[in-house]
């Protein structure tokens, strides 16, 4: 069976370009970039070459890039550094809708002296930039807004907030590991402080992350140990995913294009063909501000995991909630604060494309799912055939 993989919020494939890229670095170059002899060192200066790379997919300078684990760890990193480098404040603006590696860290930031400020989207997952003005204090260390988010694809006004808080003391970090390699992402225009980046959300590895740091900012490292990345973040490097991700860094300049026209009109076709057929879907999202690979779709009355668990059946890869969050029933808490109603928030699929989908793949999908939600509704003890459409 074919696998038709619509999950690359959750995960992508690794680029072959990207895997030839590291073998070397596993099979005949493992020399460690520190050390004194040139078997290292040649390793060292392919490291700075990926981080060049690195660079200008988002126009960084290559000093301002750490390379981290993780996506998560480059979040945990940027709060840290922020609230540490100005213990005085105890304030964090941060939003109802972020990934679980920012908000579960807010959480416990909020059981711990600090206070914070959560800023609501509306049902159609839109940031209340207001809310988010009215709320900055001279307390604020920290604003933390995912640059889109990885549910509802939604795009958050990144650039508006960074001309809110220019010149104002307070760090401005944004999660943009949705963002990054879907659409254009200019650290320099837009004037942000720390930015979030996860390799394997770009056709890299699993196990590494970048951490943007602007020029100047406060900083103090997170993983404390050698000297690795400029005192930065201690320990030796995960060269061969390093190199991987400068070459897919490469990649995705190049696919940056085929992104916001090949895949946007194959999710344009697949949401559209879904809606179509299937009776009582909603669609998740404003429609004109999302990331072009995503869309959000409930089906009213049926359960995510029994869609998904059919899917699977016929090789199809999509998700219910953040990859993070399936395994728990419990809607997503994306979907609960945009205020999507419980029986469509349990049953919303997320479908994420990639440059590796096809016509087909979406064609097979927009036959095969309508007589499933059938099948589903028809075991449901709450669906009527012609149920009120939602509001
Ligand atoms: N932030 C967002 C918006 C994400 O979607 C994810 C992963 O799904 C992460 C952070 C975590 O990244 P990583 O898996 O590299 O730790």
């Amino acid at each position: 069976m074919d696998i038709i993989y619509m999950d690359n919020n959750a995960t992508t494939k690794v680029a072959p370009e990207v895997l030839e890229s590291m073998l070397p670095y596993l099979r005949e170059w493992y020399g460690n970039a520190s050390s004194m002899h040139s078997f290292g060192g040649s390793v060292g200066r392919e490291i700075a070459a990926a981080r060049e790379k690195v660079a200008t997919l988002i126009n960084a300078d290559p000093g301002e890039i750490i390379f981290t684990s993780c996506g998560t760890e480059s979040d945990s990193t940027a709060i840290n550094a922020a609230i540490r480098s100005n213990p005085g404040k105890k304030h964090i603006i941060t939003t109802r809708v972020e990934h679980p590696a920012i908000k579960n860290l807010y959480e416990y930031l909020a059981k711990n002296g600090y206070r914070v400020t959560w800023v609501p989207v509306d049902k159609e997952g839109v940031l209340d930039l207001d809310y988010l003005k009215g709320n900055i204090s001279e307390d604020t260390a920290i604003v933390s807004v995912m640059w889109a988010n990885n549910e509802s694809g939604v795009v958050f006004p990144i650039d508006e907030i960074a001309r809110t808080l220019r010149d104002q003391g307070i760090v401005f970090h944004s999660d943009a590991v949705q963002a990054v390699g879907k659409i254009p992402v200019d650290v320099k225009k837009t004037g942000l402080d720390m930015m979030s980046i996860s390799g394997h959300k770009i056709h890299a590895p699993k196990g590494i992350g970048v951490l943007y740091v602007k020029k100047g900012t406060k900083f103090s490292p997170f993983m404390i140990g050698g000297h690795q990345e400029r005192n930065r973040r201690g320990g030796t490097e995960n060269v061969a995913s390093i190199i991987g991700l400068g070459r897919a860094s490469e990649l995705a300049i190049s696919h940056l294009e085929e992104i916001d026209t090949r895949v946007r009109a194959l999710r344009d076709r697949l949401e559209t063909g879904l809606l179509q057929k299937i009776p009582n879907a909603l669609l998740n999202g404003k429609k004109d501000s999302r990331l072009p690979n995503t869309t959000n779709i409930s089906f009213e009355y049926v359960e995510g995991e029994a869609i998904l668990l059919m899917m699977d059946q016929l090789g199809i890869c999509a998700s219910s909630g953040s990859a993070c969050t399936s395994g728990s029933l419990e809607p997503s808490h994306v979907l609960r604060a945009m205020g999507v109603p419980f029986t469509a928030a349990h049953g919303s699929i997320r479908f994420s494309l990639s440059t590796y989908n096809t016509v087909k793949e979406v064609d097979f999908v927009i036959e095969n799912l309508p007589p499933i939600i059938e099948r589903l509704r028809k075991m449901s003890p709450f669906w009527k055939e012609g149920a009120c459409r939602l509001q």
